[in-house]
């Protein structure tokens, strides 16, 4: 898209700032608008606009047709207050090409969502579902035997055990046995090379509590042994890295070994990125509603990696929007167009949704799919 990112921005905000006249018959100016499909993003002065606050914003918009979600409001580098306010409005249509979801949980989703399978075919999005044990991997794998067979957006299966996993067992009074552990690698093994699974994940590292820093020497050997499998059968991988991005630079040298890694909902810092690739890591970073939700390292690291290097993804349905009780794939769209909006703010390329979902999908087959 040609022309500065503030001219781009101004010519994508008419929307909006009708949407924004009418609620205010022009009581204030805002700094900056726009709105385009499904995503508003509003930044005013408050200074300026003296008795426009945020909660009025938010109550006008809450009964507009449409209105989705919204992010938390933040104070936008000396501009004023911002927010972004999602809305799928009635007969728009989301300029589809394929949705990509790198990774997600489809039998969760279907638990408290059981129409999310037929949503996801309506909304034409592939995606990579993760499985922990082989009834949750038999549930994904008839979801894509079916797609397969009707013709609608492929499902990818893939498996590991997740790193909470084994906490999450012990508090339940079922400690993971030696036993479980080496059926479920077995699993594994026999998964990966009968060519049933896409990748392998999501695995990784979770140390954000004491229950689940005390499985660490258990995460550690499930690390080794998953990693072990992804390089014997060429796999891409799909991590989970919460509180731990020490444990990955000190198996950066072996991850340059695998063929794709793939960092779910990256929570490192974009220096920690850069990093990885400086050290020949094939990283891919993924973001999900993160980005709509104002987690700040999750917002700079998607406007500054270099476009090929990202993905995303609802890790549905555990990372819901505020006011929403799940992530589904109908939030995908959001999640492009604030990857656009932050791109385009931080003036890097690729700041047009459209062209940045093709750039996605191709990073998605890339990685699955390559
Ligand atoms: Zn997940």
């Amino acid at each position: 898209m040609e022309g500065s990112p503030r001219r781009v921005v101004m010519r994508t905000c008419l929307g909006a700032y009708q949407l924004y006249t009418r609620l205010y018959n022009e009581r204030a100016k805002p700094a900056v608008m726009r709105y385009r499909y499904a995503v508003a993003v509003l930044h005013y002065s408050y200074r300026e606009n003296s008795g426009l606050h945020p909660a009025h914003i938010r109550k006008a918009v809450k009964n507009r047709p449409g209105y989705y979600g919204r992010s938390h409001d933040h104070y936008n580098r000396g501009r004023g207050f911002a927010h972004h306010l999602f809305f799928n409005r009635e007969g728009d249509s989301w300029p589809v090409t394929v949705l990509t979801d790198a990774h997600c949980h489809p039998e969760d989703l279907a638990a408290v969502f059981p129409q999310a399978e037929q949503e996801r075919r309506r909304l034409g999005v592939t995606a990579a579902a993760s499985a922990c044990d082989m009834e949750e991997f038999a549930h994904n794998e008839e979801l894509a035997r079916n797609a397969a067979a009707d013709g609608a957006s492929p499902l990818l299966p893939c498996f590991a055990i997740h790193p909470q996993l084994p906490a999450v067992k012990a508090e339940n009074g079922k400690p993971f046995t030696e036993v479980e552990l080496n059926d479920t690698l077995v699993s594994l093994h026999d998964l990966a090379s009968a060519g049933r699974i896409a990748a392998v994940g999501e695995f990784g590292f979770d140390l954000y509590n004491a229950a689940f820093r005390e499985t660490e020497a258990l995460q550690d050997k499930i690390f080794a042994a998953h990693l072990e499998a992804a390089l014997r059968y060429n796999l891409p991988v799909t991590l989970h890295v919460r509180r731990a991005m020490h444990k990955i630079f000190a198996a950066a040298k072996i991850l340059t070994k695998c063929r794709a890694v793939v960092f779910h909902s990256w929570s490192g810092t974009y220096d920690e990125g850069q990093s990885l690739l400086r050290r020949g890591v094939n990283a891919y970073f993924s973001f999900g509603n993160t980005v709509a939700l104002n987690h700040k390292q999750a917002q700079k690291s998607c406007a500054l990696f270099p476009p090929e290097r990202l993905l995303t993804e609802t890790d549905a349905p555990f990372q819901p929007l505020r006011g929403k009780n799940f992530s589904q794939w109908a939030d995908l769209p959001l999640i492009i167009e604030t990857a656009a909006a932050l791109r385009c703010e931080a003036g890097t390329a690729l700041t047009d949704a459209k062209e940045l979902e093709k750039r996605i999908e191709a990073n998605f087959c890339a990685v699955f799919k390559g």
